[in-house]
């Protein structure tokens, strides 16, 4: 396997009048060729930063502290941006943003949208881009007449369908979708979800797969990465994270996944307590004040990332002691 992506260290802040949100603080992660990465995580806990820096989207108050996004070894963060949007974004990796609906401009034409995205990259004829848009929408399960139409006449299942499409236009290496289903019910989101597994597994491009719901991963992902409070406390393999969970945290997280081939509801173990302030995280372990495992330590010492076996990595200082 070859790396195509690779955080080394992130660390993205954002200003605020009293301080620094410590929203990405020290995350490594990779993602390899044709492989999916799932990343998961409670509300807030810096998917969403970890992305935008990616992208090299984030709001104006956000700040890159340290680390390295390196894409096909290179690096990311320092690229010239004009370089960076005509050479990288679209054409080797694209973004399907949180509430992506809102991604399609609501006064032009499906067509006229997808036109400008190609015609902005390639030097191919009218006829031949609308051409590739056909197929594009064909390949998604949207019937080409809705490619004369304005966002507001399809169903959010086809816009969402239409912002999948768009982000494969021009065949990247790399599909980034955060939360890109969340808005949907569950019917249409479990279909999204396989139409972009399908996809991927056609085309074979990588994806970064991002949810608060872990549950959404476990058919989808070769590797997961578990993020608490902007850290990175677990990343593996998928079968290793969900069938050995290491840190307390991910634990958590899988106990309360419901099993629906239970038929009767499981009784949901709510984790206690809350994550923590990032502009001011416990000094040691973040997840410390809620962890049933915390020893002494764990409010003194941060606990580093370590590799526990094979392709499996947790930051718990419980589980290094053993
Ligand atoms: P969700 O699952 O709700 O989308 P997330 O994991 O994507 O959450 P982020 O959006 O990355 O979380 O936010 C991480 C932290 O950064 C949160 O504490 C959030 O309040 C804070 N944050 C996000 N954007 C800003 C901003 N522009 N200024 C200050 N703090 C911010
Ligand atoms: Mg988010």
């Amino acid at each position: 396997t070859d790396t195509l992506l690779q955080v080394d260290s992130l660390k993205t802040y954002y200003r605020t009048k009293t301080g620094y949100v410590k929203a990405v603080d020290d995350v490594s992660l990779f993602l390899d060729r044709a492989k999916v990465l799932g990343v998961a995580g409670e509300s807030g806990c810096g998917k969403s930063t970890l992305v935008t820096a990616i992208f090299r989207v984030m709001p104006r108050n956000a700040q890159i502290m340290g680390g390295e996004v390196r894409f096909k070894g290179q690096n990311l963060l320092n690229m010239d941006m004009k370089t960076f949007k005509k050479t990288v974004v679209w054409k080797e990796m694209a973004y399907i943003p949180q509430a992506s609906m809102d991604v399609l401009d609501p006064v032009y034409r499906i067509k006229d949208q997808m036109l400008e995205t190609i015609l902005a990259h390639e030097e191919i004829s009218k006829a031949e881009a609308t051409e590739r848009i056909y197929q594009a929408l064909e390949n998604v399960g949207v019937p080409q007449e809705k490619a004369e139409m304005f966002p507001h006449e399809l169903s959010g299942g086809q816009r969402q369908r239409v912002v999948i499409a768009m982000a494969l236009l021009l065949n990247p290496s790399m599909i980034v979708s955060d939360e890109a289903t969340t808005a949907l019910d569950v019917i249409t989101q479990a279909k999204i979800i396989e139409l972009m597994k399908n996809l991927q597994e056609t085309r074979k491009f990588s994806m970064m797969f991002v949810t608060h719901d872990l549950s959404l991963l476990a058919n989808v992902s070769d590797s997961i990465a578990v993020m608490y409070a902007g850290k990175l406390v677990e990343f593996g393999d998928v079968e290793k994270v969900f069938s050995n969970p290491l840190h307390p945290y991910t634990q958590l997280l899988i106990k309360a996944i419901p099993d629906l081939r239970l038929r009767k509801q499981k009784k949901l173990v709510a984790i206690p307590g809350f994550p923590p302030d990032l502009e001011d995280p416990p000094k040691g372990c973040r997840f410390a004040p809620r962890c049933p495992l915390a020893m002494p330590i764990c409010n003194e010492r941060e606990p580093e990332f370590t590799r526990i076996e094979g392709f499996h990595y947790v930051a718990c200082h419980a589980v290094n002691k053993k």
